[in-house]
């Protein structure tokens, strides 16, 4: 039987159970649904792409899998080429995981090890944001700030090796004054916050945080899981304002295979480059690198690139404002939007109880939770459908 993720299994409704997917279209016995989630925001190029279906395939008839402890093969040195190019400034050291969580976790002990190859072993802590979300492992979830978690705190106490502070230059300013000496990195969900409610905030705050942590010497660390490959009408945040430290995830693989890859500048991986065994990246996932996941990596980097995706994500953003423009309802506290993401925030997240029903009624597939009715649809939709998922949030205040 099968364990849920974040359900009560006792109260939990029945999920739709899918047979098909293409496009932006999932089938169900009965019926289709767009699916404005894109499988928790990854499938960017909606469901049975023949070019990627045709990569996977192509790898799949000369082998899936082989370890990266000892070898290697040309779907992994091809994708880190690949990324190496793709990516902003000197973000050229790949390190593949199979996971969002574990590529943050990867991250983070970067960080940590950056600063103790050095000898110094003052600086364990992190700062992070109010509301972040970094992923469901123990140290994400400390590095967090997530609602959800707090049974954790209940357990342990609050960390004393995490602070988390709001996304104000005042409070980034503060924080860096008093813990200076003690923080090995700055850990951000650069410009919108996912999980934690689909929060967003000015590039400001991370231009200045980039100069606080160049004169403190503390590593940023951008987690792109969610904003990368163009979901905040930035290619990536990183071209904005240049980390450290880049975890991708999630869209990575166009949604096909879970996959991630934790990127290091130069610095950092210089950190960890010498004679001295014990100053090697303790780290090594078993999927790390697997070929099907790279090979389907690579063909989704090169259609965001031939089919001008950003302009897709541009198209999503200006259909989106038009569509929800003087919309009001005295449930709704703020309606925002970036890029290829919508979120309507209610006062009360009792408002939004049924709405699942009412949008897959209407053809929809979405996923509300706690206050927050949110759409990051795939970037193949047509205007039609974007409209039809749109109509449908409105709706739902206008019955
Ligand atoms: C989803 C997400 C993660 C975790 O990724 P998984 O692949 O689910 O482990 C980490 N960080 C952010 C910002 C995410 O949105």
């Amino acid at each position: 039987m099968i364990w849920y993720p974040y359900q009560q299994m006792k109260t939990m409704g029945a999920p739709y159970e899918i047979i098909d997917a293409s496009g932006v279209y999932l089938y169900t016995r009965e019926q289709k649904l767009i699916d404005s989630v894109s499988s928790w925001w990854s499938v960017i190029h909606g469901y049975k792409h023949p070019e990627l279906n045709e990569a996977i395939t192509a790898q799949v008839g000369r082998f899936s899998h082989v370890m990266l402890g000892g070898l290697t093969h040309e779907p992994a040195q091809a994708l880190s080429q690949r990324l190496e190019q793709f990516l902003p400034g000197d973000l050229d050291y790949c390190f593949f995981s199979d996971s969002g969580s574990v590529a943050v976790e990867v991250a983070l002990k970067m960080a940590l090890q950056y600063y103790m190859n050095q000898g110094d072993t003052r600086r364990t802590m992190i700062l992070a944001l109010e509301h972040a979300y970094h992923g469901d492992t123990f140290k994400t979830m400390e590095a967090g700030d997530d609602e959800d978690y707090h049974f954790v705190l209940n357990a342990y106490g609050p960390s004393p090796h995490v602070v988390h502070i709001p996304t104000r230059i005042q409070a980034l300013e503060e924080a860096f004054g008093r813990y200076h000496n003690r923080l090995n990195c700055l850990l951000v969900e650069p410009l919108l916050q996912g999980a934690g409610g689909m929060r967003m905030y000015d590039v400001s705050f991370l231009k200045r945080a980039r100069e606080l942590c160049d004169q403190y010497g503390v590593l940023l660390i951008f987690d792109e899981v969610a904003t990368g490959f163009g979901r905040t009408g930035n290619r990536f945040v990183a071209d904005l304002v240049l980390p450290d430290i880049l975890v991708l995830g999630k869209a990575l693989t166009g949604g096909y295979i879970g996959h991630a890859v934790t990127v290091a500048s130069q610095k950092v991986y210089q950190g960890f480059y010498d004679d001295d065994p014990a100053h090697a990246l303790m780290h090594g996932p078993t999927f790390m690198g697997n070929a099907l996941a790279c090979s389907a990596a690579l063909k989704s980097i090169e259609l965001f690139e031939r089919e001008d995706y950003m302009s897709k994500i541009r198209r999503i953003e200006a259909v989106t404002r038009r569509e929800l423009e003087g919309f009001t309802d005295p449930r709704v506290k703020e309606v925002r939007i970036m890029g290829g993401c919508v979120c309507v925030e209610v006062l009360d997240p009792a408002v939004l109880q049924g709405y699942q029903q009412f949008a897959c009624q209407r053809g929809v597939f979405s996923r509300p939770f706690l206050n927050y009715m949110y759409a990051m649809v795939p970037y193949v939709i047509q205007e039609e459908e974007l409209v039809q998922v749109l109509s449908t949030m409105k709706a739902w205040f206008q019955r």
